[in-house]
């Protein structure tokens, strides 16, 4: 079966510097970003792009909504060649089918908690009951479901962040994408985002591509990750497949780091019953 989301041999090289001058001729031949990657996403997974700094994460995933030009390989999303749509169908791509989400949740001051979220909706002409519903629903989730009508400046920086989520996963795009959502905040608000990103994914039914520097982060989200160095795809796999088989040096480094007991939480380790076994290597 053909995967929902399926990138082959993806690169990018960069020809401009930033820079001018000599600074920009001492670049030379280019700047290979992202270099042959390839990966898959099946429908409705969390697939995590964890990586350093600098090591292409983000221009990954800007390649995937095309807000930046590929250099060469393929993407293909639903059966579709994402490179070759013509002007029409890439603002329908982006508007129906690929979501970014920006880091800051930011609120509009002067709406309500459900005008807020239904506003992701609204611009996609979303008929006003059904948004309503569905906004209704999402802070439900995240439980603010009795506060639907407070103003945004009611609520704590925790609770404020808890609607912005709910408003990206309540729109009609199927996947999102989300470049370090969580990484300016506080160790707990980030946690209880992580868990209320997860719970909203399964209600909401996406797709999402997330990045992150955190292996514990991806690790708890993760029905996949892929790990990034230096523009290249080192491995791919669950958490357990990092766990118990990391393919180098570099991977083992990030696992000795890894919080087990919050990994085991997830769905997915279900089952396998010796997982927690397969550690113990101390460190
Ligand atoms: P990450 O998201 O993993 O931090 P990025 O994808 O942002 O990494 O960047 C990968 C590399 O590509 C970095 O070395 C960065 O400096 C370089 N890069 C990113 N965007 C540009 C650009 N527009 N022009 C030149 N180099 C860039």
């Amino acid at each position: 079966e053909e995967p929902f989301i399926r990138v082959e041999h993806l690169t990018k090289v960069f020809h401009k510097s930033r820079g001018t001058g000599w600074l920009r001729r001492k670049r030379g031949p280019g700047f290979t970003a992202v270099d042959d990657v390839s990966f898959q996403v099946g429908r409705g997974q969390i697939f995590v792009v964890m990586g350093l700094s600098g090591s292409g994460k983000s221009t990954i995933i800007r390649m995937l909504n095309r807000l930046v030009e590929t250099s060469s390989g393929s993407i293909a999303v639903g059966g579709r060649d994402v490179l070759g749509l013509a002007p029409a169908e890439l603002r329908a791509y982006r508007n129906r089918t690929i979501n970014m989400v920006f880091q800051h949740f930011g609120l509009f001051p002067h709406k309500s908690l459900i005008d807020n979220v239904a506003f992701g909706l609204k611009v996609r002409g979303v008929d006003r009951a059904v948004r309503e519903a569905k906004a209704t629903e999402a802070l439900a989730l995240v439980g603010l479901g009795d506060r639907v009508h407070a103003m945004p400046e009611e609520l704590s920086g925790g609770m404020r962040q808890r609607v912005g989520l709910a408003r990206a996963l309540a729109t009609d795009a199927e996947i999102l994408l989300m470049d370090e959502p969580f990484s300016a905040l506080d160790p707990l608000i980030r946690k209880d985002m992580q868990e209320l990103l997860i719970k909203l994914q399964r209600n909401f039914k996406k797709t999402i591509v997330f990045v992150t520097h955190d292996l514990n982060e991806a690790m708890h989200l993760g029905d996949r990750i892929m790990v990034m160095k230096q523009g290249r795809m080192i491995q791919t796999g669950t958490a357990v497949d990092l766990l118990d088989a990391p393919a180098d040096p570099y991977i083992e480094e990030f696992v000795a780091e890894v919080d087990r007991s919050r990994v085991l939480t997830i769905g997915m380790l279900t089952g396998t019953g010796t997982a927690t076994g397969t550690g113990g290597t101390g460190g």
